[in-house]
């Protein structure tokens, strides 16, 4: 295995969700959870299941919703020292609704909560200092304090033979312009880059496929990894590609999906597996969380992964 931790930066949250589909929430109506949640969340619990050294910098409150949070991450092996828990805060949660349309309905609690005051406390320092790899989950970027540690950590993060891997998490409308030149700063810096869909072709512009991952590689970006949900993924580098169908699964909650399939292809190239091997890993680490409710909830060890194949079969 690579030395050093995988550390990520970002937002923890508690999921709501309606157990009814319609128009969000302009009326009464069940909901389940809370549940363990937040895109860089998901993804280092995911890495610490694997059983790889995995930390987060991120904030909660001190009320429950940061406490099941940090319970669930300690008891999957997360280092969650640079969790600064604020007092007299709320920790960040969304409330999610899906419309009859298959789309979803958010309301958000991240600006004003304790996801909104992340900062480069010492902790946070401490834990960066150390890192062997920086996972870098682009709905984090907007958010000021994230991408200046983000961005004073990647030199000394590469000139120690550190590596960077980055799911931009963003769709084009959402890409201000103010962020733009973070997002080229952080993909410039980018091994290993994980977008899903039209992600890819956020930098470039580029719609045809083949010409926006040769763009991509040509900035130095080392692998990519396209995610295509139901349809699996396709591997990229300079060597050329892999394509990997997905798993046939009955999808219950797709929420995670992407986060998991990413930690789990990081950590199984980190251990040495070829990309073929690594893929099918990410696929069924994705495909298991989407047939579990809860965004965190279908995160899943190697021995689980093995089982999850196993029954079934092919690819
Ligand atoms: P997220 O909603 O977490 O941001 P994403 O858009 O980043 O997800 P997806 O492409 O939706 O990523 O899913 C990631 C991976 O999970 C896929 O490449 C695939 O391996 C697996 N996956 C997702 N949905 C399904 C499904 N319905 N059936 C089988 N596998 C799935
Ligand atoms: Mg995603």
């Amino acid at each position: 295995m690579l030395a050093g931790k995988i550390v990520t930066i970002g937002e923890i949250l508690v999921e709501i969700m309606a157990t009814t589909t319609g128009n969000g929430f302009l009326e009464p109506q069940p909901l389940v959870g809370p549940f363990p949640s937040g895109a860089p969340a998901i993804f280092i619990d995911q890495v610490g299941k694997l059983g790889h050294p995995a930390a987060i910098v991120s904030a909660v409150g001190d009320d429950d919703f940061g406490t099941l949070n940090l319970e669930r991450l300690r008891r999957d092996g997360v280092d969650v020292s640079a969790v600064a828990v604020h007092a007299g805060a709320a920790t960040g949660s969304a409330f999610v609704r899906y419309r009859p349309d298959g789309g979803r309905s958010f309301v958000y609690n991240m600006r004003d909560s304790a996801a909104g005051r992340i900062a480069a406390t010492p902790e946070a320092e401490a834990v960066l200092a150390e890192a062997g790899h920086l996972h870098i989950m682009g709905s984090g970027l907007p958010v000021p304090a994230v991408a200046d540690m983000i961005l004073k950590t990647l030199p000394g993060l590469k000139a120690r033979g550190g590596t960077v891997s980055f799911d931009p998490n963003i769709r084009r409308e959402t890409l201000r312009d103010g962020s733009k030149a973070v997002f080229h700063t952080v993909l410039a810096a980018t091994d290993l880059f994980l977008p899903s869909g039209e992600e890819l072709s956020l930098f470039s512009n580029e719609t045809d496929e083949d010409k926006a991952v040769a763009g991509v590689l040509a900035t130095g970006v080392k692998e990519i990894v396209l995610k295509r949900g139901a349809g699996g993924a396709s591997h990229f580098s300079r060597e050329g590609r892999t394509d990997m169908s997905g798993f046939a699964v009955t999808e219950i909650d797709p929420t995670g999906a992407g986060d998991c399939f990413g930690a789990t292809f990081l950590v199984a190239r980190r251990l040495g597996k070829p990309v073929a091997e690594a893929l099918r890993y990410a696929n069924a680490a994705g495909a298991h969380t989407v047939t579990v409710q809860g965004p965190m909830e279908g995160s899943a060890d190697f021995a689980e992964l093995d089982h999850f194949m196993a029954q079934a079969g092919s690819p």
